[in-house]
């Protein structure tokens, strides 16, 4: 469902990914973990079609996402190319990033309505059912502000589904969180979770994040993934001295 062959993405001196090569099934759910700067992030962004890179290939569900040689690009980034591959990708950010202006609802119905021209009634059925999945049903019409931190998290969930995804990126979404906040965060990516066919991958520096929705764990640093196995492997019994240190200096 995603594959990455080869991949290298710099800025300017700075090597972020190096020869990078990963590859996730449909449906598989994977935590990546690993030191601050390790290029995380990045690495969901190219997912997302918001960063290119500059050697190597890049596709999601078949079909090709970046191709680059010498820092050309085989495949023109066209707006109409990104847009086709965003469509196949939902994102939830640290900051929840929602339309400030915009209700829940509102935050929703947005995309349904402007990208798939969902007439305005069928947008908001199609947003009111999303979030009654992340147990909004009662906050519809209240703006991102008299939302709490958990709350809005949700809301961004629902609107990264709310185009049907079939991958669902996750950078770092429960960090900001206050830790009583968390659960109900983790409660609704876990439900995610068991959606067979959603490929999941989800960035975190919080160990039981990772726990709780991965059957895959990878560790990642100096652009390269070191380790990469189930959760109990990864977790209780690192093979990497590296992988060792970051987990004795998160826990
Ligand atoms: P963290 O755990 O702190 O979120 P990360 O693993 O997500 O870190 P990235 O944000 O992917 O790391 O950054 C990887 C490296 O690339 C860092 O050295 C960062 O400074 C650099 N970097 C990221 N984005 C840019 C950019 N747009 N321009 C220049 N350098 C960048
Ligand atoms: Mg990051």
């Amino acid at each position: 469902m995603i594959t990455f062959d080869k991949v290298d993405k710099r800025f300017g001196q700075t090597v972020v990914l190096d020869q990078f090569d990963f590859r996730v099934a449909r449906g598989e759910k994977v935590a990546i973990i690993g030191p601050s700067g390790s290029g995380k992030s990045t690495l969901l962004r190219i997912i997302m079609a918001l960063q290119d890179i500059d050697e190597g290939k890049v596709s999601l569900d078949g079909r090709p996402l970046w191709d680059a040689a010498g820092g050309k690009h085989r495949i023109k980034p066209t707006r109409k190319h990104l847009r086709d591959m965003r469509s196949l990708v939902g994102m939830v950010f640290q900051n929840f990033n929602l339309f400030p202006n915009l209700t829940a609802l509102g935050n929703v119905a947005a995309a349904p309505r402007h990208v798939l021209g969902l007439s305005q009634v069928e947008a908001e059925a199609r947003a009111t059912a999303l979030l009654a999945q992340v147990g909004l049903s009662d906050k519809l019409q209240n703006y991102p502000a008299t939302l709490s931190g958990g709350q809005q998290q949700r809301v961004a969930i629902a609107r990264a589904m709310a185009l049907e995804p079939k991958i669902m990126l996750f950078d770092e979404a429960t960090s900001a969180l206050d830790p009583e906040r968390v659960g109900e965060v983790l409660e609704v990516m876990r439900a995610l979770a068991h959606e067979r066919d959603l490929t999941i991958v989800v960035v975190t520096h919080q160990i039981g994040v990772a726990r709780a929705i991965a059957d895959r764990i990878c560790f990642m640093e100096g652009g390269r993934i070191l380790e990469d196995g189930t959760p109990q492997q990864i977790l209780n019994e690192p093979r990497n001295e590296r992988t060792r240190a970051f987990l004795r200096a998160v826990h």
